[in-house]
């Protein structure tokens, strides 16, 4: 797939601060991209600079083959989304739609009322307009709604008559901005569904910022994790799940926060754990019956939480290390101050070197 949208060694610095340090990104054909990572780590920094809203203190931006780093926002032709939809209160769904078309096409003259009565050219416009319009309404499932105000539509159709506006106009890429934040957990996965079906039905690149790892690994084709203002790890949400490329990639990933078992401790879950700190998701620990695992790790149950699909439950390990493993399912929990042998499912350690960067463990 080629890249639509790329930023090259860009650097934006605020002052002495460097908001984005030496980050290079592709949005490709068709794609769907999450730009994910905690707050302040730059994300919106890149989506501005992609749509030409700020400038890069050093690196280039690209549209295509096409250098447009110097260029501003009107020119690069790119649809961003916030968070508010921003849409005209006092305007219908269809002027809505039409409204970029028709400050792209028409004079401030041609757009009065009286225009279309005395203009040939006027009204050969408004129709091709009018075309367009019911085109995008059609394929966001919105020709219902055409006559409605935003105030008389829901929260996702809203949203959904925000991106028909942007698309009217062909852009090359959707940047969307936290499309989820504000919105309460079942209206969120809801929300989900629709931008992915949206995705799917525009076939446009779409570049989504989130700070929440469930939205990214559950909405894109690809992520890119960013931390401290530099991209840590590109991967697919699979490959950033099972092999994060650095510790601390694989700690905010993930529902449950990874254990980490400090050199040494880890030593009976693995050898290398001897030399190297070891990572072990929460939902990939297990309590070991009876002498069956070849690996165990002794621990002592400090609590347990029930949580109704799952049950959390805090151990303390060798090394003194606090560690929380998930339970699934119908397995009844251990007992609290219960002394146990933990032991990982196969595959599941990760190990991290000094510098805090991933190590392949020989199986
Ligand atoms: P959030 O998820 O909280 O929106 P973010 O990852 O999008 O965070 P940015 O908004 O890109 O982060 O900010 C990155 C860093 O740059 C922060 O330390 C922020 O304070 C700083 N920053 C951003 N814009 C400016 C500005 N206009 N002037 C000065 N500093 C800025």
């Amino acid at each position: 797939m080629r890249p639509i949208l790329s930023l090259r060694h860009v650097t934006k610095r605020f002052g002495e601060t460097a908001a984005v340090q030496d980050v290079s990104l592709d949005l490709k054909e068709g794609e769907f991209l999450a730009l994910l990572g905690p707050s302040g780590c730059g994300k919106s920094t890149c989506l501005r600079l992609l749509a030409g809203l700020d400038r890069p203190s050093a690196g280039h931006v690209q549209l295509g083959h096409r250098d447009v780093t110097k260029l501003g926002a009107a020119e690069r032709n790119i649809a961003l989304m916030f968070q508010s939809y921003a849409l005209y209160p006092h305007l219908t769904v269809y002027q809505n739609i039409a409204m970029p078309l028709r400050l792209r096409s028409l004079t401030v003259m041609q757009r009065l009322p009286a225009a279309a009565l005395l203009s040939v050219q006027v009204r050969g416009v408004l129709s091709d307009i009018d075309t367009r319009v019911r085109a995008v309404a059609d394929m966001l499932g919105l020709t219902d709604l055409l006559g409605r105000k935003p105030g008389q539509l829901s929260g996702g159709q809203q949203q959904r008559a925000a991106l028909a506006r942007a698309l009217v106009r062909a852009p090359s890429a959707f940047l969307l901005d936290e499309p989820l934040s504000n919105l309460d957990i079942q209206l969120r996965a809801e929300t989900r569904e629709e931008i992915k079906a949206l995705h799917r039905r525009t076939g446009y690149p779409f570049l989504v910022v989130t700070h929440d790892q469930a939205d990214a690994l559950s909405m894109a084709d690809r992520v890119a994790v960013m931390m401290a203002g530099r991209i840590s790890q590109v991967g697919t949400p699979h490959a950033i799940y099972h092999t994060p490329a650095t510790r601390e990639v694989a700690q905010f990933i993930g529902q449950h926060r990874m254990n980490i078992l400090p050199r040494g401790a880890g030593g009976a879950l693995h050898p290398a754990g001897a030399k190297l700190d070891l990572g072990v998701r929460p939902e990939h620990l297990a309590v070991c019956h009876a002498g069956t695992c070849e690996a165990r790790l002794p621990a002592t149950v400090e609590s347990i939480s029930f949580q109704g699909d799952e049950t959390l439950v805090r151990v303390r390990g060798p090394g003194d290390a606090s560690l929380l493993m998930v339970l699934r399912g119908a397995d009844a929990p251990p007992e609290q101050g219960a002394s146990l042998h933990l032991t990982a499912v196969p595959g599941a350690l990760h190990a991290f070197g000094e510098d805090g960067d991933r190590r392949e463990l020989a199986a």
